[in-house]
């Protein structure tokens, strides 16, 4: 799963931004993106694949000497790994992503439903889209709110309009002191640390900063400063929140308590399932919506033969598939070896799929 951090505070944000994007790096992602605010100057970098193609990016930026500084020198910023569910993995589609004006940019874990109808409308009032993210269309409305709004209620404006899931952070040059996350169906948590804020979806990424957090819940929205901050409701209403302390070590937050990774991987797994599948299921239609497939549809419907081929665990995970994809498609699967595949000279014509996991 993908990753939010977000920095406010006294110290520089990029090397906090880019040490939490490490810690998280265990969840798996293809892209990852990373912008610093400074005064009113916003600078992002963003690369495809590991996190260490950003951290090269960043230290052989071709940026000049004032983004440079600016990139540097700024105290709030926001970086996220991404796990594309609307756009294949590039530059383009890593986030954060912006709105027209450049003035808003935004990192966003979840999946929005009713993006296209939102993005036609936005499109029509002149809005230009520059990716084929979900997620894009949540800072072009918050930019249209913004131009009568200030920025706390064109936040809240834009939640009440969209659906769907996320944890989102958000920063806007208008209102350079601040950054607004919330959450809805996709964990996101505050450090409260000495004069400065961490937001994050993942406690690993908190941890160096502060062990002092408090965990937003579903339709809470935090309004963080440099020195203070608020939780509100999606209805503009103070919520109660408590204060954790978490007592585990850095070694034992990426493992979230447990003594082994394969312990926690064991206990996520309905988890793991849910957060696959969410956004994937359209329940009142009976129906799966899986957007990677999309184009080749046509295609699938003249599928004779599946072949899955995979190593190790995934080679385990594609047994799974077979049962599953032979009971409910009715379609013969093999599963192999991808190691032996390599070698074989299978027979494959235009009615068989290849799935490499
Ligand atoms: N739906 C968003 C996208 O495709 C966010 C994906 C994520 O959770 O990383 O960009």
């Amino acid at each position: 799963m993908c990753g939010i951090i977000g920095y406010i505070g006294k110290n520089k944000a990029q090397p906090i931004l880019l040490d939490g994007l490490k810690r998280m790096e265990y969840r798996g992602y293809d892209s990852a993106g990373i912008s610093v605010m400074h005064k009113d100057k916003i600078v992002t970098l963003k690369s495809v694949g590991k996190i260490l193609n950003l951290e090269n990016k960043i230290n052989n930026s071709r940026l000049n000497s004032h983004q440079k500084l600016n990139f540097q020198q700024g105290k709030i910023g926001l970086a996220h790994t991404r796990w594309a569910t609307h756009g294949e993995p590039s530059e383009k589609n890593a986030h954060p992503q912006k709105d027209c004006s450049g003035n808003i940019f935004i990192v966003h874990n979840g999946i929005i439903e009713n993006y296209q109808e939102l993005k036609k409308q936005l499109i029509k009032k002149g809005h230009l889209f520059r990716s084929d993210t979900d997620t894009e269309v949540i800072a072009h409305l918050i930019e249209e709110f913004n131009k009568k709004e200030n920025f706390k209620t064109a936040v809240l404006k834009t939640l009440n309009s969209i659906k769907g899931t996320y944890g989102l952070a958000i920063i806007n040059k208008k209102e350079p002191d601040k950054i607004i996350a919330a959450r809805l169906g996709s964990p996101l948590l505050l450090g409260l640390g000495d004069k400065e804020y961490i937001i994050a979806s993942d406690p690993a990424a908190i941890i160096r900063q502060t062990n002092k957090v408090i965990y937003l819940k579903d339709g809470e929205i935090a309004i963080i400063k440099n020195n203070d901050y608020e939780i509100i409701s999606l209805k503009n209403k103070f919520t109660q929140h408590k204060i954790h302390q978490i007592d585990w070590t850095e070694d034992k937050i990426e493992k979230q308590g447990y003594d082994h990774f394969m312990l926690k991987e064991i206990f996520e797994q309905p988890k793991t399932i849910k957060d696959a599948i969410r956004g994937r299921l359209i329940v009142k239609d009976g129906n799966a919506k899986l957007g990677g497939l999309e184009n080749v549809a046509h295609q699938l419907k003249t599928i004779e033969k599946i072949i899955i081929i995979s190593c190790g665990t995934s080679y385990y995970a594609g047994l799974v598939g077979e049962y599953m994809l032979e009971e409910y498609a009715d379609i013969p699967v093999e599963v192999e070896y991808a190691s032996e595949f390599r070698y074989r000279k299978p027979i494959l014509d235009s009615r068989t799929i290849v799935l490499a996991i």
